[in-house]
């Protein structure tokens, strides 16, 4: 059997070789890097060395980064360590920021799921308590990129703090803290060929204050406590440095997925490309199929060695309607029948290949139902 493909890169990127490579030298070196002799120092080194990659893909200062279990951890650490009173979120966040904190609002967003400007600034003028605001910076599912800096404007303009989940965007078009106008931003090693359960919240000022949601030792300059998972930071930091190179092969994956884009829409003319009217990132395309449901697309094209995920795969192995796609109201029964593609470092053209190989039975089954209820309706 040929080589499986993947693409699944929003939902986990592979790691890259030079990740593990790194990693297994971390791994064999011993040292806690609080303590004071030459292993702990080295093992220091190696952590100080991988918060001035991430921060650098960031634009940040190296002191603002602080090193977490994920993206999940950062934004829980952004959204309860602020300090707000206020927390407002926008309706097509992960779940991971949705459900951060109790009784935070829902910032609606428009029909191609992007939050607009005065819509917010009517919250923030309608309650003026000191708030925090969460709009991520690129949809995991849609891909579609969020106007996260006329967004920071208005909120900054009301004196509201700004979270941005920067999760999907990074490494895969750029992400600037300051240009942004954010005060936190967070990022995940898993999603740039790094290794899963590290990441990092990263502050544009390394001086704000921020209670520890892991309250202990003084790592992290006592804003998370724990000894630092050094071959994991050591894995992120190679990561970083390799997708800050790699922004150029975008375009490469842009053309790819637009390929297959175009192709399946041509096959099946009922399909639609979900957020495809909005700024997007390069790599991602969510397809819905009428009369298909996800879940069966999932299975067939697995069953046929493609791996794409059905809405938000992250957190489950459950196929539930997405809440990003019923935010953006998507027509009756739509949602249901959407998968997501992801392209990433390793992808090749006859990925896109197989893809619709896969994909065109799929599609004519879809059309021989279409064809037959319309029959039964008439
Ligand atoms: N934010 C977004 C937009 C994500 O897509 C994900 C994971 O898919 C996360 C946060 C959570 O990151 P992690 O898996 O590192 O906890």
């Amino acid at each position: 059997m040929s080589r499986p493909t993947y693409l699944d890169h929003n939902a986990s990127t592979p790691v890259r070789p030079a990740v593990i490579e790194a990693m297994a030298q971390a791994l064999a070196q011993t040292g806690n890097p609080s303590s004071v002799h030459r292993f702990g120092r080295l093992a220091r080194r190696r952590i100080e060395e991988a918060r001035e990659a991430v921060a650098a893909l960031a634009g940040a200062n190296p002191a603002g980064v602080v090193f977490t279990s994920g993206g999940t951890e950062a934004n829980a650490l952004a959204l309860r360590g602020c300090g707000r009173e206020r927390v407002l979120v926008s309706a097509v966040e992960h779940d991971s920021v949705l459900k951060a904190v109790a009784g935070a609002e829902t910032i609606a967003v428009d029909a191609a799921g992007r939050v607009l400007p005065e819509v917010l600034a009517a919250m923030l003028e309608d309650d003026t308590r000191p708030a925090v605001v969460s709009v991520m910076l690129a949809n995991n599912e849609t891909g579609v990129v969020q106007p996260v800096t006329d967004i920071a404007a208005v909120a900054r303009h009301h004196g509201a703090l700004v979270h941005c989940d920067a999760v999907q965007a990074a490494g895969r078009i750029a992400v600037d803290i300051g240009a942004l106008g954010v005060d936190m931003l967070t990022l995940s090693a898993h999603k740039l060929g790094g290794p899963q359960g590290v990441g990092a919240l990263v502050l544009a000022d390394a001086e704000a204050p921020l209670t520890p949601n892991l309250p202990g030792g003084g790592q992290e300059r006592s804003r998370r406590a724990g000894t630092e998972n050094v071959p994991g930071i050591v894995g992120f930091g190679e990561a970083a440095r390799a997708a800050a190179q790699d922004l150029a092969d975008q375009e490469r994956l842009r053309r790819m997925r637009d390929r297959l884009e175009g192709k399946a829409l041509a096959m099946a003319p009922r399909a639609r490309a979900i957020g495809a009217e909005a700024p997007r990132l390069p790599n991602t395309s969510c397809l819905a199929l009428p009369g298909a449901a996800s879940g069966m697309q999932v299975m067939r094209l697995d069953l046929a060695g493609v791996a794409v995920s059905a809405g938000a795969a992250c957190s489950s192995g459950k196929v539930a309607a997405s809440h990003v796609l019923r935010a953006m109201g998507l027509p009756g029964g739509l949602a249901e029948c959407a998968i997501r593609i992801s392209f990433g470092w390793n992808s090749e053209d006859e990925d896109v290949e197989r893809f619709l190989r896969a994909w065109a039975e799929i599609a004519q089954r879809a059309a021989g139902r279409g064809a037959s209820s319309a029959t039964t309706a008439a």
